[in-house]
């Protein structure tokens, strides 16, 4: 049930690991799934007297992410570090920028599922991961929470935006938008399974028609754009009740319980000044040259959302094809690959979102995996608009085309799968069916229309869908009418 006398207010935090192949203050590894703290360093440690050296292919990855989201880029940024203890961060401090992040003021505008959308980004600043506790897996978890410190020190950008998301809807597709906008740009995997990107939402509530902002709670570590949604739509209703029965809410942390469904208290939400934050003395303040930023902003491919309405114009697609189309950057070119060597796009757009979506599903597998190349699924479509091939048939050439990797003119050559327009065989086929299907034939002559298309499909069959089904149609109409 939900209750309408609220409405929520709604602002994300995301994380992101950039995709380098070192850490950020030093030369580990980054490479997900090593066996545990096989990557690290004294350095990633926090080994005493270890220094930390910035990697500047993280700081161009922020820089990238930063124009694509519009934020202004600053020439001087400033670490800082964090204070708090927990066993995962080894330093006692996590260095993050704070008072001057790299980049503010941003905005992603795009086309919503229920409208135009302009989601205001706040900053994006620079940090490192923290290394991963491990709670459960092991003989003796009951007792013991070992460590990983593997992904301590992994570069991530965090992306916090204004307090402009209004339903649990709405801050699960701005979080799919920004996840396709950062695997666009080549800055992250986009995998969430992982916990290479993941999300901590903000939610307050407020009478409907007011527009103060109630008190907000934080929910920690989301990372599915469903539970993303889940959690903020039972926290929109735990606070709503709440506030329904004169209680108040505090301002808390909480956690999001998969199996139960339900958000939990962590623990009371902790202010920037708990964390007694300073200025990173082991690293000079982040210096950037503008000339450095702009030559980033050139480099930067075409984004998800302007792809998709190029799509529309230059392809002449509908915009729900455009949309599933570029969802993906790789996805998007294997589409214009097939387009670009044969010119029908519809076409091109229904085999990827139909066939060739439903075997990467069945094999998990995706589009950079697949046997079947752009090239060759533009082949298979050449075949059926010229005729050589009828729809049913050219569905059977597709599965051996992908499990093969054949071309579809050997395919069709080889099996002798070629339409049938040879009249002798489709009359001697119609012949055969007429004789055998006397009855439908009388009630056909008496009158009953529908009996023609059981024999059309009776003789299809005997053809074994190969034949021209316009011949067949017609040849059947003129001996049932002679
Ligand atoms: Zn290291």
């Amino acid at each position: 049930m939900v209750n309408t006398a609220y409405e929520p207010v709604i602002g994300l935090e995301i994380h992101a690991q950039l995709l380098t192949a070192t850490k950020i203050f030093c030369g580990c590894s980054t490479r997900f799934g090593a066996d545990p703290n096989m990557q690290v360093c004294p350095v990633c440690l926090g080994l005493p007297g270890a220094l930390p050296v910035l990697n500047r292919r993280a700081v161009e990855f922020a820089i990238r992410a930063s124009h694509a989201l519009g934020c202004s880029v600053h020439p001087r940024s400033v670490f800082a570090r964090k204070n708090y203890f927990y066993p995962d961060l080894p330093k006692g401090y996590q260095i993050s920028q704070y008072e001057r992040p790299l980049a503010t003021g941003g905005a992603l505008e795009y086309d919503g599922a229920s409208g135009p959308r302009r989601v205001r980004i706040t900053r994006l600043h620079m940090e490192e991961d923290a290394g991963k506790s491990l709670h459960e897996g092991f003989p003796d978890s009951d007792r013991f929470t070992y460590v990983d410190f593997n992904r301590s020190g992994v570069p991530l950008i965090e992306i916090v935006t204004e307090p402009d998301l209004r339903s649990p809807a709405d801050a699960a597709e701005f979080f799919s938008r920004l996840r396709a906008i950062l695997v666009s740009i080549g800055v992250n995997d986009g995998n969430m399974e992982e916990g290479s990107l993941r999300c901590d939402a903000n939610v307050s509530v407020r009478p409907v028609g007011t527009d103060t902002l109630g008190v907000k709670t934080e929910v920690k570590n989301l990372n599915s754009f469903r539970y993303v949604q889940r959690a903020l739509e039972y926290e929109i209703e735990r606070q709503s009740e709440v506030l329904q029965k004169g209680g108040t809410i505090e301002q808390e942390t909480r956690l999001w319980d998969t199996a139960s469904g339900r958000t939990f208290t962590m623990r009371g939400k902790e202010e920037a000044h708990d964390y007694r934050y300073f200025p990173e003395p082991d690293l000079a303040p982040l210096e950037l040259e503008p000339a450095w930023i702009d030559e980033i902003r050139q480099t930067l491919p075409e984004l998800p959302d302007a792809r998709r309405r190029r799509f529309v114009e230059q392809y002449a697609i509908p915009d729900y094809d455009a949309r599933i189309l570029t969802q993906s950057a790789a996805l998007a070119s294997y589409f214009e690959a097939t387009a670009a060597e044969y010119k029908n796009p519809k076409a091109a757009s229904n085999w990827i979102m139909g066939e060739l979506t439903r075997k990467m599903n069945e094999d998990g597998t995706d589009i950079t995996e697949v046997p079947l190349t752009a090239e060759r699924l533009a082949g298979l479509i050449r075949l059926v608009d010229s005729g050589t091939i009828s729809g049913p048939i050219a569905k059977e050439v597709f599965e051996k085309m992908y499990a093969s990797g054949g071309s579809a003119a050997e395919i069709v050559e080889r099996e002798g799968l070629a339409r049938i327009d040879d009249r002798a065989a489709v009359e001697a086929a119609v012949r055969a069916v007429l004789d055998a299907n006397a009855g439908p034939v009388a009630q056909y002559r008496a009158g009953k229309q529908q009996t023609f298309g059981f024999l059309v499909g009776q003789a299809m069959k005997a053809m074994k869908g190969k034949a021209n089904p316009a011949l067949v149609s017609d040849m059947l109409k003129k001996m049932l009418d002679s």
